[in-house]
């Protein structure tokens, strides 16, 4: 299926892994907000590593908005889930930035995303990139750049 990076993590000291603090409940349900209610925590190794992982993931998923096309699989920012392109709408002016004293009208392209649970219609400017789905070539050359490292993550290839 390709390669994966898994990234040692610890159990989180404040909540001894159960992702809840008694004390806290009044607080969003007593969900820890060290660990996010996950139960574990990245050491300071993999913490490094999943850094140098994700910039370059980053860098190698961007895609213009421009040339996202339908059917595509796109995710907003980074981190969020991704979403099939269903749809494509017209591109629409709204407002201006000025950059450097210089006035750039704002466009944006409405793109008609599938979730797995929901559809939605995103406005995407269109001076901000969006990212493709991360491949398998994207995650060895995240191996390559972590050079030396090898503490706090692992490799598996299947
Ligand atoms: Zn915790």
């Amino acid at each position: 299926m390709g390669t994966k990076i898994t990234f040692e993590k610890d159990t989180c000291h404040r909540c001894i892994g159960t992702g809840r603090l008694a004390a806290y409940s009044h607080v969003h349900g007593g969900v820890c907000f060290k660990c996010n209610g996950s139960g574990s925590l990245y050491t300071p190794a993999s913490r490094k590593a999943k850094a140098i992982v994700d910039e370059v993931i980053v860098q190698r998923t961007k895609i213009a908005v421009t040339d996202v096309v339908v059917g595509q699989l796109i995710r907003p920012r980074p981190a969020q889930p991704k979403a099939r392109v269903i749809a494509i709408g017209e591109d629409r002016e709204n407002g201006a930035a000025i950059v450097d004293g210089v006035r750039i009208p704002m466009i944006f392209r409405t793109l008609t995303l599938q979730y797995a649970d929901k559809v939605v219609t995103y406005s995407a400017e269109l001076r901000f990139p969006l990212y493709r789905e991360t491949t398998s070539e994207d995650v060895e050359a995240a191996i390559t750049a972590l050079g030396r490292r090898k503490a706090g993550f692992k490799v598996t290839r299947d």
